[in-house]
């Protein structure tokens, strides 16, 4: 390490609150610090070369070094670095990309309004739903149905959607009216002996229940993604949409898609709902909208929820809603340029066709005997480590073993992400089949040797 290096990691971790870090172990093991990034590939500052397995947070499509972002992005800043949205004002780009999100989203998706986070969206969702609901006159219908296990985000409303307990836990969250529903995952939450089939209709009636014991006046909207990525990567169970969607109309509850992981080509699909097959009224986007190369955020919305929320603008005489940097032009012009990138290089297509090959290489490891369940869909995938195959047994301690495999990734040249002890891949968009070879060579090293820590460990 040189002294460079040797102060920077100084000054981190004694100036530093590190996002999901124990603070006190990481103040002992220091920062790992990513220099540079080249395609799926990034290097930290001793010159380490990582395949970037989880493309960042999930997020990074087109790669570490696309030099048309850099452009659009320094283009846009000589010509108008900043500028609001607030009170008429706008400007070309969020105009043109608010135009190119209705183009490329389902028909029903009509609107769009800007920021700089996934959380902030789903608190302006939240937010929006609320004042829609009031301007109806229906006041009681505020509450939120999420999922167990469902991401959301971490800010105030977006956290109590959020059905994770590290997320909830000394915040005081939830401190927004939700009920989180069973997790619509199979492996794990299926009861002794029934079918999938029987599972979604399980799920279903619980969702109807929990209805009719709120009361449906009191249901403002589900939220979920459409496949639930962030808390373990879960598909859902077939058919498990299409009972939610018929839920949420024969009660006329909104039913809104989180695609902030899931949207722009990740599956194999344009977006989760036209993947699993059903039609959100309102969609919230994020992450691969810039392939993380600035923040920006979108809820996009149906004009049923527009027409609910313009009509009490002009009772109000305003929105009394917005970010200074909503619509930001210099991210707006960077997602843009995303976008078409994506089009341009059939990243969707390049998900569908990679993502087939990582998901048959990954689903032949399932004879390991360290895997319960490999799961995904398209450039999305996770593999769950459990301590007996036969029962599905969990380890002791959950997430000591993911912990592992995520440090033996790094001896090996790759970052995943451990949730508990399931280890999620999503690598960015442009990967090649030889690169896919490379990423599944590196992540078998990781999976023996952490089968051998294991055995050593008597972990199971
Ligand atoms: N929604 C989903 C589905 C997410 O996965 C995330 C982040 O991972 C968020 C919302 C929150 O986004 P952000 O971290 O930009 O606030």
């Amino acid at each position: 390490m040189n002294t460079l290096s040797n102060s920077l990691h100084h000054a981190d971790i004694t100036t530093t609150l590190h996002p999901y870090t124990d603070a006190r172990a990481h103040e002992k093991k220091g920062p790992i610090v990513i220099e540079r990034g080249k395609g799926i590939y990034v290097y930290d500052d001793a010159g380490r070369e990582y395949i970037e397995g989880l493309a960042g947070l999930w997020s990074v499509g087109v790669g570490f070094d696309e030099p048309r972002l850099v452009a659009a992005a320094s283009a846009q800043m000589a010509k108008l670095p900043y500028y609001h949205t607030f009170s008429d004002k706008a400007h070309e780009p969020s105009i043109r990309l608010s135009e190119k999100l209705v183009e490329i989203t389902p028909e029903q998706i009509t609107r769009v309004f800007f920021t700089s986070s996934g959380s902030e969206a789903n608190d302006t969702m939240v937010k929006m739903v609320w004042y829609m609901n009031n301007a109806l006159g229906r006041p009681r219908k505020k509450k939120f149905l999420a999922r167990t296990k469902g991401y959301h985000g971490i800010t105030v409303a977006s956290g109590s959607l959020t059905g994770l307990p590290n997320n909830h836990r000394d915040f005081d969250l939830p401190a927004i009216p939700v009920r989180h529903l069973t997790c619509p995952h199979f492996y794990r939450f299926g009861a002794e002996g029934e079918s999938e089939a029987a599972f979604t209709a399980r799920l279903v009636a619980e969702a109807e229940a929990v209805i009719l014991e709120e009361g449906a006046d009191t249901i403002a909207a589900f939220i979920g993604e459409p496949l639930m990525a962030a808390g373990g990567v879960m598909p859902p169970p077939a058919g498990y949409w299409q009972g939610i969607e018929a839920l949420c109309r024969k009660y006329d509850i909104l039913l809104v898609a989180d695609e902030v992981i899931n949207g722009f080509g990740r599956l194999g699909s344009s977006f989760g709902a036209v993947h699993y097959g059903f039609k959100p009224d309102i969609m919230i986007v994020s992450k691969q909208l810039t392939s993380s190369y600035l923040p920006l955020a979108a809820v996009l919305f149906s004009e049923a929820v527009y027409d609910a929320i313009a009509d009490n603008t002009a009772k109000i005489g305003t929105f009394g809603h917005g970010f200074t940097a909503s619509g930001h032009p210099v991210a707006t012009a960077v997602g843009l340029e995303n976008l078409k990138i994506i089009e341009e290089r059939d990243l969707m297509g390049n998900a569908a066709r990679m993502g087939a090959i990582l998901q048959a290489k990954l689903s032949a490891l399932s004879d390991h005997p360290l895997i319960g369940e490999v799961r995904g869909a398209g450039l999305i995938a996770g593999v769950e480590m459990v301590a007996d195959k036969a029962t599905r047994r969990p380890f002791r301690t959950p997430g000591k073993v993911g912990a592992y495999a995520f440090g033996a990734g790094h001896e090996h040249g790759l970052i995943v992400r451990a949730i508990g002890d399931t280890l999620a891949l999503c690598p960015p968009m442009i990967i090649t089949e030889e690169q896919v070879d490379e990423l599944f060579r590196r992540f078998v090293k990781t999976l023996d040797q952490t089968a051998g820590w294991v055995k050593a460990e008597g972990l199971n």
